[in-house]
This record gives structure tokens, C-alpha cells and sequence, in this order.
């Protein structure tokens, strides 16, 4: 069965020394008794990956990752780092699409397909984000542009390559703002999106696909989230930052 995932993307946020004493935080705060059906992801700046993947490392059920990964193999593209990279130096997880790149760094579905095809030829697994603006939320077309992202970026994939993917569904309206998607949004999408993978690659797969809700989840939210049958998770931008919130937050995956 599918994996219940708790993700922080910590952003461009946190010292050398903040990041390192939040990870061992996470790391002293996680249940004593790890569950094979639960992963703690921590999205870090990429300077304090090394060492954040040193910290924790050895603790069951947790590991670092990258927010982003180069749309290119090597060479000579100065300031970015590339997925063979993040796999050579040990690191296993990268966020691709998140809604900040697509709107501040022009990230499109093209550009993320090849994103997502380099991060799976080097080994990692891509926590691929989706997700619709307010104002396409509210012409009621969200059904159909998180479609066209993840067929546009994902559905060239093989069955196997596929069941190496996290999908996060972020709406854009509730990313940092504080709204939230109700419980029942959530699901409604997280349903769509599986239904369109069971009629893409049949519903073994889509079965085994986590798909994580991101937008404001915090630890007064979060039991009500996760509760949903398709909810496998969640991506936790400000709430992860903060060692306790995020740990109550962890504490709603194991049941
Ligand atoms: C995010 O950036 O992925 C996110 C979900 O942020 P927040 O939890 O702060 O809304």
C-alpha cells in the first residue's frame, strides 16, 4: 500500500545553525517506534543538505531533500545543481513544480517533464507539484488544469518510472496565505488526480501513488487532512519550521 508522507519545504528560510537545530529536533521528536508506512521528508536550502542528511542520519523514516533540480544534465549552467548531483552526494528526493518556481522562475509543464525525467534517470523520487490559482479555482477549471499539468509533465512516463513519483497537490490560493483547502476540496482533487492515473496506467499503480495536500497545514488542520481516504500526506511550507508544530503534525500520520 501507499506511503503516508510529511514534508517540510522549508524555503529560503533558516541559519546554518537554525537548520541544523531543527532537524535534530525532528529527528529527537519523531515516535520512538518508527512506521514502515510513514517517510518525514525535510526540504532544505541545498547549502544545509549535506549537513541536515548528516544530522538525521540513521533515524528511521526520515531524510532530506532538494527543493529543486536542474532541467539539465552538466555543464556549464552557473548557480544550479543538477539531479546526478543531489544523487551522487546521497540525497534521494526533490521538489519539482512548486508553484513558487513556476510563477517566479517561468517553470513550465515542458521544462518540468524534462525535470522530472532527469530526476528519475539519476534515481531520485520527484515530489512532483500541481496545483490551480484562485481565480482558476473560481471559474471552476481547477479539475482541468491540474490535469493538464501532471498529463503534460508525467503521463510519458513508464508504469515503473511512475510509481517512483509523489504527487502534491498544492492549490496556489492557500499556499502561505493561510487559507486552507477544506478537507473535502482536498479529497475531491486528490480523487480526480488518482482517477486520471487509473485511466492512464490502471489502478494497481495508481493505487501504490502518494499524493500529498499542501497549502496551509498545520498541526489544528492537519488529523482532519489526513484523514480523507486519498489525502496520503502533506508538503508543510511555515508550519515546518517550527520543530513543534511540525512534529504534532507528523504524530496525526502514525495511526
Ligand atoms: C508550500 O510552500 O509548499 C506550502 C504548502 O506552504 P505553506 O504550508 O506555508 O502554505
Amino acid at each position: 500500500m501507499r506511503k503516508t508522507i510529511i514534508a517540510g519545504n522549508w524555503k529560503m528560510n533558516l541559519s546554518h545553525a537554525a537548520a541544523l537545530q531543527l532537524a535534530e529536533d525532528v529527528a529527537a521528536g519523531m515516535p520512538a517506534k518508527p512506521a514502515p508506512d510513514v517517510q518525514v521528508l525535510l526540504f532544505t536550502p541545498s547549502v544545509f543538505l549535506l549537513p541536515v542528511a548528516d544530522k538525521i542520519k540513521g533515524k528511521s523514516g526520515l531524510a532530506a531533500g532538494a527543493q529543486n533540480a536542474a532541467e539539465w544534465k552538466e555543464g556549464a549552467y552557473t548557480g544550479e545543481i543538477s539531479s546526478q548531483q543531489l544523487a551522487s552526494a546521497g540525497i534521494k528526493f526533490t521538489i519539482l513544480g512548486h508553484s513558487e518556481r513556476r510563477i517566479l522562475f517561468g517553470e513550465s509543464d515542458e521544462v518540468l517533464k524534462t525535470k522530472v525525467d532527469l530526476a528519475l534517470e539519476a534515481g531520485l523520487s520527484p515530489v512532483f507539484c500541481c496545483g490551480e490559482s484562485k481565480e482558476v479555482r473560481e471559474a471552476g477549471k481547477h479539475e482541468e488544469l491540474v490535469g493538464t499539468q501532471i498529463r503534460n509533465a508525467l503521463f510519458h512516463l513508464s508504469s515503473e518510472q511512475f510509481g517512483r513519483v509523489i504527487i502534491a497537490y498544492e492549490p496556489v490560493w492557500a499556499i502561505g496565505t493561510g487559507l486552507t483547502a477544506s478537507s473535502q476540496q482536498a479529497q475531491d482533487m486528490h480523487a480526480f488526480i488518482r482517477r486520471e492515473i487509473v485511466s492512464a496506467y490502471g489502478s494497481d499503480l495508481a493505487d501504490s501513488v502518494s499524493i500529498l495536500y499542501g497549502g496551509s497545514m498545520k498541526a489544528s488542520n492537519a488529523a482532519e487532512l489526513l484523514s480523507m481516504p486519498d489525502v496520503d500526506g502533506g508538503l508543510i511550507g511555515g508550519a515546518s519550521l517550527v520543530a513543534t508544530e511540525f512534529l504534532q503534525i507528523i504524530s496525526c500520520a502514525y495511526h
